[in-house]
């Protein structure tokens, strides 16, 4: 597209920061409003998938974020009750394929660092209410200019969006504590389950910008209402229970000093059946939100970002780049979704039934080939075409 757009995004998250920086390198005018006070990176780790990584080395930023988080080969699951291993799927040894530990605050800064360069400007301390027709509606009554293009990359309390999410049973308590070598293998996110109520995780992160070692992000799955008791029991009896339920990982638990140190983290799963609507995009969780289970919320949120700027590249038409955004992420978007509404019970849920059927049958089962390859690329996020429509040469054919 040779026409020069104005674009007002609501949000500088994963989403809204990937999609500044994509837009205002493409030639458009960009600003981003946001709630925080100031740029502050915050959250725990997360896993950047090879469709994540490809879409920051389009952005030129991948070895920034390489340099910060710690590369993963496989993603491993054991389970207390039959003490071995109940999931595991292999990145390969191909670092184009390999996942990416990192800290959410070092995603956030070369992201946020690349919309800067790229000269799109960000207005912190913006709650973005609603819209009135093009402009956004700010807390206070304030209404910005009018945009060709609004974009809602605020997130899964996205007040933009009419998505209705159903909340799920489970989420987790997420801690940053200091790596421990020698415990557990440092190339890997490790798991472990009891049934599926009960679930510990070590994703190592490498060593984010400020900090002068490696770290790891720690959780514990919770029933989503659970947090009033987990601290009302006190620190002792879950560190009872962390340590008896994955002695190995013990040195990770013992960190935490306060049940502070923990931040309780609650999901919901929802996807819109329309992202693009008179004139506004939903992109991120405000489209489409679901557990972290299969570890792809951040990654899917760069591809949306990825695909609108291809999209507004490709066509002339306002209408038809929209339109083509949308046709190009919808199959990924529902598939993953899908998957993830059929995977994160076996993992978080009250249902016994569901874990033993996991480590009884479909662990055995996923070790049968062509099975292992089809996991790999499901977590990978390659299992469907993540833009589809974008030629071969397109970044996300990992
Ligand atoms: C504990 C946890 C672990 C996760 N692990 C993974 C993982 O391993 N891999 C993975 O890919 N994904 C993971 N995710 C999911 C991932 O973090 C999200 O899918 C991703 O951050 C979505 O990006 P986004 O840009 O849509 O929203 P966000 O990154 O949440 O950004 C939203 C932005 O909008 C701003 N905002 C919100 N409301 C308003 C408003 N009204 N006005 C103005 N600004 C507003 C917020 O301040 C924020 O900056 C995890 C999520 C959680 C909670």
């Amino acid at each position: 597209m040779s026409r020069k757009l104005s674009i007002g995004i609501a949000g500088a998250g994963i989403g809204g920061l990937a999609a500044g920086a994509f837009l205002a390198r493409a030639g458009h005018t960009v600003e981003l409003f946001d709630q925080f006070d100031a740029p502050a990176p915050v959250g725990s780790g997360l896993v950047l998938q090879p469709v994540g990584r490809a879409v920051l080395a389009e952005l030129g930023v991948l070895e920034k974020a390489e340099a910060q988080g710690k590369a993963l080969t496989r993603i491993e699951g054991t389970s207390v009750q039959t003490t071995g291993v109940v999931l595991s799927a292999d990145y390969g040894t191909d670092p184009a394929h390999q996942g990416l530990g990192i800290h959410r605050a070092s995603l956030f800064s070369v992201l946020h660092d690349a919309c800067v360069v790229q000269g799109a400007t960000l207005t912190p301390g913006s709650t973005v209410l609603g819209r009135d027709g093009q402009r956004f509606v700010l807390e206070g009554g304030a209404r910005t200019a009018s945009f060709d293009i609004l974009i809602d990359a605020s997130g899964a309390g996205s007040r933009l969006s009419p998505m209705t999410a159903r909340a799920l049973p489970y989420g987790a308590l997420w801690a940053v504590v200091d790596w421990v070598p020698g415990v557990i293998a440092p190339d890997r996110l490790t798991q472990r389950y009891s049934y599926a109520d009960r679930m510990m995780g070590v994703l190592p992160i490498g060593t984010p910008s400020g900090a002068t070692s490696p770290k790891a992000a720690l959780f514990w799955s919770l029933p989503s209402d659970g947090h009033p008791a987990w601290v009302a029991a006190g620190l002792d009896a879950w560190k009872f229970a962390a340590q008896t339920h994955w002695p190995e990982a013990w040195d990770f638990a013992a960190q935490i000093a306060t049940p502070g140190d923990f931040t309780m983290a609650r999901y919901g799963h929802g996807t819109l059946v329309q992202p693009v609507r008179d004139g506004i995009v939903h992109i991120g969780d405000a489209a489409h939100r679901t557990s972290p289970q299969l570890g792809q919320g951040a990654n899917m949120a760069l591809l949306d970002a990825s695909a609108l700027a291809w999209a507004l590249e490709r066509h002339r038409d306002l209408d038809d780049a929209l339109r083509t955004y949308a046709l190009s992420r919808r199959w990924h978007v529902w598939g993953y979704q899908l998957l993830s509404a059929a995977f994160t019970p076996q993992y978080q849920s009250d249902s016994r039934a569901l874990a033993v059927l996991r480590d009884r049958l479909l662990y055995p089962l996923s070790t049968i080939p062509p099975v292992p390859a089809l996991l790999a690329r499901l977590v990978r996020g390659t299992l469907l075409p993540p833009i589809a429509g974008r030629r071969r040469e397109s970044p996300t054919r990992t």
